[in-house]
């Protein structure tokens, strides 16, 4: 049942936020009806920094999945042959409509996902502008004439919307990480089935639901099964119904998504995780890589695929790197998100507090020492910053996703490339240096899908490719690279005169 004491200072319930729709979330959006849970188990959706439970939405199930794949596969022959000016303007609409709702969505993403207002400004902002981006593909998504070998044919290649999408998304960012495949899913004339997280399945996907269904978007073209991973996301991802299978989250659970799409011809568009290094050569800035190392380890208490997890410094900067880490990070407000000013929220659930404490523990016990913060309070952590780091450590060789910064010391710019790519991940980084060159030729060296010098690796801009290597995934999103997976080339060729065959 919903906790009354869920309301929030303003008075506001989520279901009566102005975003919500007339039965509530309570519901399973299918073919353009908000289907209410009936006798479905439910999910409870719970505040991480309160605990309590804001609502509840239903636990879809495996004829819930093959029901929605069977509605998208209906609709998006229809869809895919409307202008491309109406797709894409139905996307702009429903963009739009993000920005009249902002309030209530800074509000679900306080209360949804512990998010404080500078994450939500920045989360909205990114969804913004991957919708922009995504509409205009509708436009943009025009073939390819090629010369032929063979005399009096013509080569031409055609691009086509893949079908029907299916998307997981983690709870992390859950609008943006949506909104990255879904928007321009549907621009490109595709249908969806989406899967958001469990945790955050407002944010993840009904949300998003209702702005497309406020901007006009025909019935099954989008479609929201909320649910366990864990019960549905086999079926799900094995679906024979399904072109294209995007999946962003943890590298365990993608290998498996990867296999079983491919299982089923389709094909698989992974996001996941990431051991992000920042690296600090003798030469750097000081201030300005402790700045940047802050921002990158604690925002969002570090739980974003892109955030810092290891800050590798040269020996001659580490004491001064460490102390002015360690002074940052004990100046940071934690609290709840709706209260002004906090920059530290919640961590999402208790086994992802257990996981990263226990790191943190271990690490310790091993030799590490604490600099600053430490300690935890119900799902608040203090933002940690450890030095005397090895790269054995559980806090450097595993992706923590916790508000920790362990500092690992080097001598020489190959130990540091080692130090980096001593993981199995190989998604983002940074590395500061006054020497750009010197800088170019580490992040050249850096065996990641992306590298920033002089800045964090938390950057994501929707019209420039995004992406890992290694168990950080396959494929890039973003722009004209998402567009690539979301469509098929089919080449047409015309013979235009008689051709000699040899017989
Ligand atoms: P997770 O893999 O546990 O869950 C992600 C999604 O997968 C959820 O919707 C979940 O319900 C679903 N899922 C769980 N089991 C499934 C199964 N057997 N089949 C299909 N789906 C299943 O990840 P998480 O802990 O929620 O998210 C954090 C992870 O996501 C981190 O590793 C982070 O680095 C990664 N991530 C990557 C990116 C990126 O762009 N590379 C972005 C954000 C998060």
């Amino acid at each position: 049942m919903t906790d009354t004491s869920t309301r929030s200072a303003d008075g506001r319930d989520v279901d009566e936020l102005d975003i919500a729709p007339e039965t509530g979330w309570n519901a399973l959006f299918l073919d353009g009806e908000w289907v209410p849970a009936g006798d479905r188990d439910l999910i409870d959706v719970e505040n991480p920094a309160t605990r309590t439970t804001l609502t509840t939405v239903p636990s879809a199930t495996e004829d819930d999945v093959d029901e929605a794949y069977a509605i998208a596969e209906d609709a998006q022959s229809a869809w895919g042959q409307r202008p491309p000016q109406e797709r894409a303007a139905i996307v702009s609409d429903a963009c739009a409509l993000l920005g009249e709702y902002a309030d209530d969505l800074e509000w679900l993403f306080a209360v949804e996902c512990g998010g404080v207002q500078l994450k939500a400004d920045f989360e909205t902002q990114l969804a913004q502008g991957t919708m922009e981006v995504g509409a205009g593909l509708a436009m943009r998504d025009g073939g390819r004439r090629k010369d032929s070998v063979t005399p009096g044919k013509e080569n031409l290649l055609v691009r086509e919307p893949a079908g029907v999408v299916g998307v997981i998304t983690p709870w992390n960012f859950p609008l943006y990480l949506t909104s990255r495949v879904v928007a321009p899913a549907i621009a490109l004339g595709n249908s969806v089935v989406l899967k958001p997280d469990e945790h955050t399945p407002l944010m993840g996907g009904l949300v998003l639901a209702r702005v497309f269904e406020e901007a006009g978007l025909p019935d099954g073209v989008l479609n929201v099964v909320p649910g366990y991973g864990h019960e549905i996301g086999d079926h799900f991802s094995g679906h024979s119904v399904p072109s294209v299978m995007s999946f962003t989250g943890s590298s365990e659970v993608g290998r498996g998504v990867g296999q079983r799409a491919v299982g089923a011809y389709t094909e698989p568009a992974l996001e996941l995780g990431g051991n992000n290094a920042h690296v600090v050569l003798p030469d750097a800035d000081l201030e300005r890589a402790i700045d940047a190392g802050a921002f990158g380890s604690f925002t969002h208490q570090g739980q974003e695929c892109i955030s810092i997890t290891r800050h590798v410094v040269h020996e001659s900067l580490y004491d001064e790197y460490v102390a002015g880490l360690a002074d940052r990070a004990a100046q940071l407000p934690i609290g709840d998100p709706r209260e002004e000013g906090t920059l530290v929220g919640p961590v999402i659930n208790e086994s992802q507090r257990d996981k990263i404490v226990g790191f943190l523990e271990e690490s310790v016990a091993n030799g590490a020492t604490v600099e600053a913060g430490g300690g935890h309070d119900g799902l608040f952590i203090e933002p940690t910053v450890l030095s005397g780091v090895t790269s054995d450590m559980p806090v450097a060789c595993n992706e923590h996703f916790g508000p920790v910064a362990p500092v690992i010391p080097f001598e020489t710019d190959e130990e540091a490339i080692e130090i980096v790519n001593d993981t199995e991940y190989g998604l983002s980084g940074s590395v500061h240096s006054t020497d750009v060159a010197r800088a170019r030729d580490v992040a050249d060296a850096m065996e990641t899908g992306m590298v920033h010098i002089n800045d964090q690796p938390l950057n994501d801009e929707p019209h420039v490719a995004f992406g890992g290597v290694g168990a950080s995934g396959l494929g890039r999103y973003n722009d004209e690279w998402i567009m690539d997976t979301l469509t098929t080339l089919k080449w047409i060729s015309i013979q235009r005169e008689p051709r000699e065959y040899p017989y």
